[in-house]
């Protein structure tokens, strides 16, 4: 095959804008679990080739172990600076092992109506140690402060450590940060959930349709226990609208019903507002 050079400086530099800075498989292998490892056998010395076993796929972790001491740790936290001490202290998720400098929890202000929900943290978050500080991150800044929501919001992601090469991460991924996210929600009782991208709103709501389907639609947010119900809102990522600008009026309308909401709580909302 014929490749133009230009053509491939010209795609790797738009995956490196896109924050790709490395090539991985679409699923993550964990390589340290020796039962997986042992799986597939090795063929002997000498021995007849035969068709490659499949490798297997792992997610690589054991969710009921690792949620139970995820859910143990979560639950034994009493406020936010002893929960980012037990996240920091798990071991649980395999995305700690996979590349990832830091745990990256959350910034901004617990006592502000509303908690933003994103996706993961980046590069810049993996350096900085805070979501949302990137480009994208400095978008939504822009926009919360053009809502009146500079200063009211705590930020945080479904997951705590950055996925290689900035991939979303996966359902077990979130899955096994969910009771430390969960309790982060409890502990803080924003008036709001503020769902930023479908990975985030896949996570917290389970659903299936796309986000340009659910942004801008009121969902109640349950916690496991029943305890807690808040209304959630999905909106569009702000990393698709530095590609996207064009969405940005969508964006928009997002915050102003999110504003509307926590702003005059008495007002009646429907699901569908
Ligand atoms: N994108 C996210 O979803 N979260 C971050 O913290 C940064 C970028």
């Amino acid at each position: 095959m014929n490749l133009d050079p230009r053509a491939v400086e010209s795609l790797l530099g738009f995956w490196a804008e896109a924050g790709v800075d490395v090539c991985y498989a679409e699923a993550p292998i964990d390589r340290t679990l020796p039962a997986i490892r042992s799986a597939t056998p090795r063929p002997s010395p000498g021995a007849a080739p035969s068709a490659q076993a499949p490798i297997a796929i792992s997610t690589a972790v054991d969710p009921p172990m690792d949620l139970d001491e995820a859910r143990r740790a979560a639950t034994a936290a009493g406020d936010l600076a002893a929960l980012e001490a037990a996240i920091t202290a798990y071991d649980g998720c395999a995305l700690k092992r996979a590349g990832a400098k830091r745990c990256v929890f959350s910034r901004g202000h617990p006592d502000g109506p509303v908690m933003v929900i994103g996706e993961a943290p980046g590069a810049d978050e993996d350096a900085q140690g805070a979501p949302f500080v990137g480009r994208a991150g400095k978008l939504l800044d822009l926009m919360l402060r053009a809502a009146g929501l500079e200063g009211r919001v705590f930020i945080t992601n479904t997951v705590f450590w950055r996925p290689p090469g900035n991939r979303t991460p996966t359902p077990a991924e979130q899955m096994v940060c969910a009771p430390f996210l969960e309790r982060a929600i409890a502990l803080v009782r924003p008036r709001a959930l503020l769902l930023v991208g479908g990975a985030s709103t896949k996570a917290m709501l389970n659903q299936s349709e796309g986000i340009l389907t659910l942004r801008g639609r009121w969902f109640e947010w349950r916690s496991p226990d029943g305890d807690l119900e808040i209304p959630a809102l999905p909106t569009l990522h702000p990393a698709f609208l530095l590609r996207q600008p064009a969405a940005k009026k969508k964006a928009w309308q997002d915050l102003l019903t999110l504003v509307e909401r926590v702003d005059r709580p008495d007002r009646p909302v429907s699901p569908a507002d």
